[in-house]
């Protein structure tokens, strides 16, 4: 039922995308979607994005009409007022058609939609408080706009309508969820400025070839309906999730809970051991990463998330794992396990391989590895560069009764733990001048710094 109802949508949204593109080039008409019409200027209160005053409230209401259906009349954009500017005569919109059950799931899936934004989603209505609404009832006929469209804003571009009104024709999408959550998403957001875009997962697409669930994707993308054309402005790309995020700021993020349920921590461990872990988000895990001793050594895109840990030298391990969700909010979980017994040198280990704290860690000799040069952590296996005055290099952490660095390395104290540093002896003799990279390092620096003068 479903399939047959799209199909007839598309063809007729065929039709007349041709119909509205030869009639005027900025307004257009396509199935089951969003058009937007140019807002006239004199009928709306616009703020610009990064104005002192950027926009008047942060809330979308969807309101489903209940009860009697919504009488809208031509005029200023105004929700408080229930008068529209894209509207040339009265209408009225019969009630939202589908189950209680369908209007939660939709309330909630643009609630997920524009999570990471301070944006609030609210079925109540804010009046007489400024907001932007969302109407998500009836069919496009009964506000005057033609058969075949499945929502409608007032559009600016790169501006922001204050209390606009947009419409999604819930009862001509049929109340499908994700479709009618799609086309809301993309009403309101072109309320906010945001032009159509040719990427298939951001709400701002026409495109119909992947997962009808869609989130603002940050990501540069061409503008356009099914073919990449210029935006209406801002150049020749867009970015949705960066327009928002500057415009409206940050949600609160929501990362997804993590744990390692298998092995224990301090558990002894066989070679190839198995990793099991739970993962779980408000919206979704996108992925799952395993590291152990901080090399990435396997990803998982769904459940169950389990890894095969490959074969690695024995010793003491680190394993850490990090969810991601689809906005790459993400938590980590780490446990220590031991597989045949800790290395104590550095020929207990692979070749290339140091011993570090019982640890066998890629050396000096790996590109990543404990002593290369590095800026920053991202250069490192262990994700921590460390930063003196003769150098910055890859360090591991040592010590608190782990046990030490290989050869050509000392364990330094840093303030908050240790690191292995290269020539440094703890007997004083150090060939460190300062250690610097963040709040805690600076403050080694400093102590260093008074060591050094002291003798
Ligand atoms: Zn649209």
């Amino acid at each position: 039922m479903a399939m047959k109802l799209h199909w007839r949508l598309q063809l007729l949204g065929a039709t007349l995308v041709a119909a509205a593109l030869a009639w005027a080039p900025a307004a257009h008409a396509e199935p089951a979607r969003g058009s937007y019409l140019p807002a006239d200027l004199s009928r709306v209160h616009l703020r610009s994005p990064g104005s002192a005053e950027s926009h008047s409230s942060n809330i979308i209401y969807l309101n489903g009409c209940f009860g009697s259906g919504c009488d809208i009349t031509p005029g200023d954009d105004s929700s408080i007022d229930n008068t529209s500017s894209i509207i040339t005569s009265t209408g009225h919109l019969d009630a939202f058609t589908g189950s209680d059950e369908e209007w939660q799931a939709i309330v909630d899936c643009v609630r997920d939609t524009y999570a990471p934004f301070d944006i609030i989603i609210t079925d109540e209505d804010p009046s007489p408080a400024d907001h932007f609404e969302a109407i998500v009832a009836g069919s496009p006929e009964q506000i005057g706009m033609p058969m075949g469209v499945g929502g409608v804003a007032p559009y600016v571009c790169g501006e922001t309508i204050n209390n606009a009104i947009t419409y999604t024709f819930s009862t001509f999408i049929g109340n499908d969820i994700a479709q009618t959550c799609w086309t809301i998403a993309q009403e309101s957001a072109h309320a906010f400025g945001l032009d159509h875009e040719l990427l298939c997962s951001d709400p701002m697409t026409y495109l119909n070839s992947c997962d009808p669930l869609k989130r603002f994707q940050n990501q540069d993308a061409p503008c356009g309906e099914y073919q990449a054309r210029a935006c209406q402005c801002n150049g020749p790309k867009q970015n949705s999730y960066a327009y928002l995020l500057e415009h409206f700021g940050a949600g609160i993020p929501t990362p997804p809970s993590v744990a390692i349920t298998s092995p224990a921590d301090g558990a002894q461990v066989e070679l190839g051991f198995i990793v099991r872990v739970d993962a779980v988000d408000d919206l979704r895990v996108d992925r799952v990463e395993l590291r152990v001793n901080h090399q990435l050594v396997g990803t998982a895109e769904s459940e169950p998330f389990i890894f095969n840990v490959p074969e690695l030298s024995d010793g003491r391990m680190q394993v850490e794992v990090t969810a991601f969700d689809n906005y790459d909010y993400s938590a980590s979980a780490s446990i220590e396990v031991v597989q045949g017994e800790p290395c104590r040198k550095s020929s207990n280990c692979a070749s290339l391989e140091v011993c570090v704290a019982g640890r066998c860690v890629p050396g000096p000799e790996v590109e990543g590895g404990l002593g290369q040069s590095c800026t920053d952590g991202l250069q490192c296996i262990s994700g921590d560069c460390g930063h003196s005055s003769e150098g910055s290099y890859c360090t591991e952490t040592c010590g608190q009764g782990l046990g030490g660095c290989p050869s050509g390395f000392g364990c330094l104290d840093t303030g908050d733990r240790s690191v292995c540093w290269p020539g440094y002896k703890q007997d004083g003799g150090c060939s460190v001048a300062s250690v610097a990279s963040s709040a805690n390092w600076l403050l080694a620096l400093l102590m260093l710094a008074l060591a050094r003068r002291r003798r």
